[in-house]
């Protein structure tokens, strides 16, 4: 499994650290996922360190950590580095949404007043057919209907994330969305479900979708 990330346009960025007035900062880069996706790793805080010196900026500090959305890797890294992040007016991460709010929470008591930017965009949660193709397989709803679509998930491979597809949209196999390059989500879900003689459970009506649990501010404690 990997978060996948783009990176986000340069002047996008530029323009955000602008509009901070930041002219000092330390690059906190993503070694998995985002160093997977080429958005982070090693190369990508390098990346970005050339680049910002190049327009003026001071780089107090540039880290690699292996888990930046893990709060406990990253308060013991961001430690080694906080006399760096203390003369720092911002932090830039190269890595998810959910490295970057990890970032701030970690700070949150030390450093209130520091910002912490994003260099990336966050995509989806993705399977991986080999390093640097990635597919969007699965949208963490919360109540997973795999059991019931041959392990595809229509939210996912669906574009419009229908419940009981196919819709008018498809023609031999391919979507509407996009032109028709993509297959079908429930035209997969068909034939997996062909293939696995259950073909009753495509034809059975699924009632509307409760997204309670997919909905905001969730948490899970495991005790
Ligand atoms: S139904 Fe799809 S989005 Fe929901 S948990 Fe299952 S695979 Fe993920
Ligand atoms: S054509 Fe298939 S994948 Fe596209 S929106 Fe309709 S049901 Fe979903």
């Amino acid at each position: 499994m990997v978060v996948i990330t783009t990176k986000k346009p340069t002047e996008e960025v530029i323009e955000a650290l602008e509009n901070y007035k930041i002219k000092k900062l330390a690059i906190v880069s993503c070694g998995t996922c985002a160093a997977l996706c080429q958005t982070g790793g090693t190369e990508g805080a390098k990346e970005w360190n050339d680049l910002l010196i190049e327009k003026g900026y001071e780089i107090t500090a540039v880290i690699v950590s292996e888990d930046v959305c893990d709060n406990r890797v990253m308060k013991k890294d961001l430690r080694k580095i906080d006399d760096e992040i203390q003369e720092s007016d911002a932090i830039l991460t190269a890595s998810c949404g959910l490295g970057a709010q990890s970032i701030v929470k970690v700070l949150e008591n030390k450093y209130p007043e520091k910002p912490v930017l994003v260099s990336n965009n966050t995509k989806f949660i993705g399977m991986t057919e080999r390093i640097g193709r990635f597919y969007m397989r699965c949208r963490a709803c919360g109540d997973c209907y795999l059991n019931y679509t041959g392990g595809i998930c229509p939210i996912a491979t669906c574009a419009k994330g229908l419940m009981n597809g196919p819709c008018g949209g498809m023609v031999d196999g391919k979507c509407e969305v996009g032109n028709y390059e993509k297959d079908c989500g429930w035209v997969l879900i068909f034939n997996r479900l062909k293939a696995i003689d259950r073909l009753d459970l495509f034809s059975r009506l699924r009632d509307a979708r409760d997204w309670s649990e997919s909905g905001h501010q969730q948490e899970v404690v495991f005790r």
